[in-house]
C-alpha cells in the first residue's frame, strides 16, 4: 500500500487524517474507522445506466426494501406519530418509500434527481419532485421527518448535507439514516477477499462503476460523533437485513458487464451461508435515527 502523501484530507467523522487503503482510490480512518472513496457519479448518464439492467435492479430489490421500509416505518413511528407529520424521502428512486409512509399516514414528499426513475414513480402515484435537496424545495419548507434510504453514502460532503438538513428539520424533528455498515459481514468480507487478490466484490459493494457509486462507508458510532458536531443527537439505532432470499439472483446479475457469468455462483454461496447472516452476523444495514433540538 502507498503511504499517502501529506495532502491526506481529514476524516469527516472525527478529524484525524485519513490513511491509504485497499485500492487508490480508497481512504480509511485508523481512529473511528470511517472509509472514504474517490469515485467519481455519473447520474443521467447514459453511458454508466447501460451497465445497470434496471427491470433486474427492480426485481432484485423489491421484496427485500418492501420489508425493511415496513420496520424503518414502525421505527420511525416510534418516535414521531404520522398524522400531520411532513416526511421527505431524499433520493426517493421508484417512490417505494414515500408511498408506503403515506399509506402510515404521514405527508410524504420524496426527491429524485434521475428523471427516468422519477417519472416511472409519479406514474405510480407517488408524490416525487425531481431535483436534488434541498435545491427543490421552496424557501422555509421544512419536516418532522427526513430520511436518507442508501443515499447518505452517495452524497460527496456529508458536513455540507447535514448542515443543510438542519435547515430543513422543523425544531424537533427527526433524521434517518439507512444505510451500509462498515461493521457489515458482507464487507468485512470484501475486505478480506481483497487482501487474497480478490476485489471484485469489494469493488462491487462500493458500486465502482456504476451510475452513483457510495463514496462514504460509516457505522453508527462514528455518523453519531458526526451528527452530534451539527447538533443532532442520537435517539435510536437498528439494523436491516442486507438480503432477502426473493429477488436475491436478480439482484446479484443486474450488473451487466463484468462478472456476471459469476452470478450463480455468488447465489449459491449467500444461500449457503444465510442462515448465519439471518441469525447473528453484524448486518450489513445500520440504521440511524438523530433528533434536531426542540428550541
Ligand atoms: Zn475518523
Amino acid at each position: 500500500m502507498d503511504a499517502i502523501s501529506s495532502a491526506a484530507p481529514p476524516c469527516v467523522c472525527c478529524g484525524q487524517a485519513l490513511r491509504a487503503g485497499l485500492e487508490k482510490w480508497h481512504q480509511v480512518c485508523a481512529l473511528c474507522g470511517y472509509e472514504s472513496a474517490q469515485l467519481a457519479p455519473a447520474i443521467n448518464q447514459a453511458a454508466s445506466h447501460q451497465k445497470v439492467d434496471e427491470a433486474r435492479r427492480d426485481t432484485g430489490l423489491k421484496s427485500l426494501r418492501e420489508l425493511n421500509f415496513r420496520q424503518l416505518l414502525d421505527r420511525i413511528g416510534q418516535h414521531v406519530a404520522p398524522a400531520g407529520s411532513r416526511l421527505l424521502d431524499v433520493g426517493a428512486a421508484h417512490g417505494w418509500f414515500v408511498k408506503a409512509a403515506a399509506g402510515r399516514g404521514f405527508s410524504a414528499l420524496g426527491l429524485e434527481p434521475d428523471r427516468a426513475v422519477c417519472e416511472q414513480a409519479q406514474r405510480t402515484g407517488a408524490l416525487v419532485r425531481e431535483g436534488f435537496f434541498p435545491d427543490v424545495l421552496a424557501e422555509g419548507e421544512q419536516f418532522e421527518v427526513i430520511v436518507f434510504n442508501d443515499v447518505f453514502e452517495h452524497i460527496p460532503h456529508s458536513d455540507t448535507l447535514l448542515a443543510q438538513c438542519m435547515a430543513r428539520l422543523a425544531p424537533g424533528g427527526l433524521l434517518v439514516l439507512n444505510l451500509p455498515s462498515s461493521r457489515g459481514i458482507f464487507y468485512r468480507t470484501s475486505k478480506l477477499l481483497h487482501r487474497f487478490g480478490a476485489g471484485a466484490f469489494f469493488d462491487r459493494l462500493w458500486q465502482k462503476d456504476m451510475p452513483s457509486p457510495h463514496l462514504h462507508y460509516f457505522h453508527a458510532r462514528n455518523l453519531t460523533q458526526l451528527s452530534a458536531r451539527h447538533g443532532l443527537t442520537l435517539v435510536d439505532s437498528a439494523h436491516l437485513a442486507s438480503i432477502h432470499l426473493g429477488g436475491l439472483y436478480a439482484r446479484i446479475a443486474y450488473v451487466k458487464s463484468g462478472l456476471r457469468w459469476l452470478a450463480p455462483l455468488i447465489w449459491l454461496s449467500i444461500v449457503a451461508a444465510y442462515p448465519l447472516v439471518r441469525w447473528g452476523a453484524p448486518s450489513d444495514i445500520d440504521v440511524v435515527i438523530f433528533r434536531k433540538r426542540a428550541t
